[in-house]
């Protein structure tokens, strides 16, 4: 037993020459008390000054002569103590993503807030189901579609969360009060969560497992049974399914399964992916003891939450990447759903990437890891098939509806007749067909952000790097250049493969599209979706439910409006140059370009009415737009694999990112160079390049990317790269590495 004489702690100074254990004294009246994880103060320094401080191991010996050492000041109030699995979680993060241990314990401890106590309403149904059914189809008639939307909630509910019905069914204070008017609903303060679901959970809501989702359930949980623990190939799930096909329902069984055996479980989604009707369905599972995290609480709300799952007040925890860090005292399962998406990689040092990080935490706690998606990042899909993940696939759509039937246009074709709209022929009139059957119709630009590509409007070309095979992005300067290897060329006037004239960046945005729709057809309700629109806090929200409840027929949006959100109205997507994401510059465009195809497809045909895709294109042969309008997924990993490796791209091959960033960009550069000149001749080496982002923050950025199918020889690079900047005269520059 150790009395903890001695304690070994890490001083909170994100400046890495400090960035090691200090050891110091426990005093008499703290001897016992400590433990690892714990926050203390500490002086520090010659002159003494209290810095805040973690415990990271107590002993009963030192190295050290004991009167050299200072005391331990106190425990400090400001961070809750955590368990010493998440101690070693963040010197694994500190290892494997480069970053220090103090920004790695800081991203794994959650900051002590005070939490003001906050009012918790709930909305009471006082008519009977059958008296608010009549309002709903009087509310219906009248088209009070906010009204309508609350009241088709409380057929079948005796109260709702105040909150969640604000938020995320976008009803008004107004609209709530004007029911209470009405005699329909009271609104009720009450003390927490408890009461807002009803007492009697819905434990089914009637429904059995099919087959599929019943032999995944009894083979996982039998897995677990048995025991997991320590081993490389078990305890570690992915469940491909489209969507639709059951994957929830699944989580909600393994997650009983483990709460009735009295551990708990982390469930990661991405919060534009979770939806009101997913929220109710925990709810009603699980009540009180399923928390939600989201980006409304404020950081006192998510001490509380993980103060509730430290003290075993709830067994479920539902949020973003950040949720794998709550306290459980008996984690038995994370779950990790559309494990595919981008937000699953911290973009703040360190930049963990949750899939892994998770992986690492569920070996510790001897826990399982179940990944869930209908587009499987490629990098999931192929540990699946070296073994890695068990892989169980979901193939039936459970809600009856059929897959969407899509179509490609060859937008070349469209040059060449004459149209030069943005809208395709075959497009215009599906619209307005749709549009005169009082259907809805949803328009999709695949873009993020700045497309700095070049492709030839007439024979479907874009410049390439011709080291890299990825599209070349056109820089302020004019000149055209590649973001892994730097190659750079002069602009183009001329198509150099067929001589069209008509080459250049894809410019239109959501308003030039909006304008088109309103040319092709006046007086048309459209709204549109991005980055300029979506500004304020609640405006996502917001316009995704007024679409929802009919005030628009056309939605146009990026990214951002085919996630989440059911549309039951709507019958048509179409997608306005498919190219857009495919022509990015990085390995990982077909993929992207996949998953986003594939779920904007998908988005088609919710209801009861069949729904059809139009996918435009330059590129009608590419893989990645051909399979996404068939969804094949297999198809698609089958050829993506091989560009991967042929490539020596990630899975197959490895590839470390080192991004270099300084206030002053000859440093940047110089900093990259030399680092460059450190790199072993048995790794591939690419750049320096400026990305794509050139600077952010005042910070110029500079990329080098090491390849090899080796993720040792990586490793090896990176620690000599390390070395050297630890010796290095640097000013503002900030070094991340990342291993892809
Ligand atoms: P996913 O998460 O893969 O999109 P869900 O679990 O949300 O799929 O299921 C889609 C729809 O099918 C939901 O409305 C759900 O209630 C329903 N559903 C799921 N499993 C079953 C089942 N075994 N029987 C009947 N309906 C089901
Ligand atoms: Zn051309
Ligand atoms: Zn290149």
């Amino acid at each position: 037993m150790i009395s903890g004489l001695f304690a070994k702690v890490i001083i909170d100074i994100s400046h890495e020459k400090v960035d090691r254990p200090f050891e110091y004294r426990v005093p008499d009246r703290l001897m016992g008390q400590l433990s690892i994880g714990d926050c203390v103060t500490v002086p520090f320094g010659k002159t003494d000054a209290l810095k805040t401080a973690y415990v990271i191991g107590l002993c009963d010996e030192s190295e050290f002569p004991v009167h050299k050492l200072k005391y331990i000041k106190d425990i400090s109030k400001e961070y809750v103590s955590v368990d010493s699995d998440l101690i070693k979680l963040a010197a694994w993060i500190k290892t494997t993503y480069g970053s220090t241990m103090i920004s790695a314990l800081k991203t794994v401890l959650p900051a002590k807030r005070v939490v003001k106590k906050r009012q918790v309403k709930r909305i009471v149904r006082s008519l009977g189901p059958e008296e608010i059914h009549s309002l709903y189809a009087q509310s219906i008639k009248k088209n009070q579609s906010a009204k309508a939307r609350v009241l088709k909630e409380l057929t079948t509910e005796e109260f709702l969360p105040y909150d969640l019905v604000v938020s995320k069914l976008n009803i008004s204070a107004p609209t709530l009060n004007g029911l209470v008017r009405d005699g329909a609903i009271t609104i009720e303060v009450c003390e927490d969560i408890d009461i807002l679901i009803s007492q009697e959970l819905d434990r089914r809501g009637g429904i059995s497992l099919s087959d599929e989702q019943r032999y995944i359930c009894d083979e996982i949980s039998a897995e677990m049974e048995a025991g997991i623990s320590n081993s490389p190939t078990l305890g570690k799930y992915l469940i491909h399914g489209i969507t639709g096909a059951g994957k929830t329902e699944v989580y909600l069984e393994l997650i009983e399964k483990v709460v009735s055996k009295g551990q708990q479980c982390i469930m990661l989604i991405p919060e534009i992916a979770l939806t009101y009707q997913t929220m109710m369905r925990f709810y009603k599972r699980f009540g009180n003891r399923v928390a939600v995290i989201n980006s409304t609480l404020s950081p006192g709300e998510k001490y509380e939450q993980c103060q509730k799952a430290k003290n075993g007040d709830i067994d479920v925890i539902i949020g973003p990447r950040s949720a794998l860090f709550v306290p459980f005292k008996n984690l038995g399962l994370v779950i990790i759903d559309e494990e595919h998406e981008g937000t699953y990689i911290s973009e703040q040092n360190p930049r963990y990437h949750a899939i892994d990080t998770a992986i690492k935490l569920c070996e510790l706690k001897n826990a399982a890891l179940v990944l869930g998606s209908a587009t499987p990042s490629v990098e999931s899909y192929y540990r699946a098939s070296k073994g890695i993940y068990r892989l169980f696939k979901l193939t039936k759509r459970l809600t009856g509806q059929e897959l969407p039937q899509s179509q490609i246009v060859d937008l070349r074709e469209e040059l060449k007749s004459g149209n030069k709209s943005i809208l395709s022929r075959a497009l215009q009139e599906k619209i307005s067909d749709r549009l005169n059957k009082k259907e809805q119709v949803m328009l999709f630009l695949n873009r993020r952000g700045y497309a700095g590509f070049i492709s030839c409007r007439a024979c479907g070309q874009v410049l390439k790097c011709p080291h890299c095979d990825v599209s070349l992005s056109r820089h302020k300067n004019g000149r055209l250049s590649c973001h892994y290897c730097g190659y750079d060329r002069e602009d183009v006037s001329l198509c150099p493969s067929c001589g069209s004239k008509y080459i250049s960046g894809f410019k239109a945005g959501t308003e030039q599209i909006e304008e088109a729709v309103l040319k092709l057809l006046p007086g048309v309700r459209t709204l549109r979706m991005d980055a300029d629109t979506t500004k304020t806090k609640d405006s996502y929200e917001k316009i995704l439910s007024s679409f929802a409840s009919g005030e628009a027929d056309v939605l146009i949006g990026t990214q951002m409006i085919v996630k989440g959100h059911d549309f039951p109205n709507v019958t048509l997507v179409g997608v306005i140059c498919a190219d857009l994401s495919l022509n990015e510059a990085d390995f990982k465009t077909a993929e992207r370009t996949f998953q986003l195809l594939t779920q904007a497809v998908g988005r088609a045909g919710r209801g009861a009415t069949k729904g059809e895709a139009i996918i435009q294109t330059y590129r009608p042969d590419h893989y990645s737009i051909t399979l996404a309008s068939s969804q094949d997924y297999e198809s698609f990993y089958e050829e993506e694999i091989v560009y991967r490796m042929v490539g020596d791209y990630p899975p197959t091959g490895a590839m470390l990112h080192i991004l270099v960033q300084s206030k002053d960009e000859r440093r940047a550069l110089g900093l990259a160079t030399a680092l460059k000149k450190r790199a072993s001749d048995k790794v591939r080496v690419l750049g320096p390049a400026k990305e794509s982002i050139g600077r952010i923050n005042d910070y110029y950025r500079y990329s080098i990317y090491l390849k090899s199918s080796d993720v040792k020889e990586l490793e090896r690079n990176r620690q000599s790269m390390e070395d050297y900047l630890d010796t290095a005269p640097l000013e503002t520059e900030i070094v991340s590495f990342d291993v892809e």
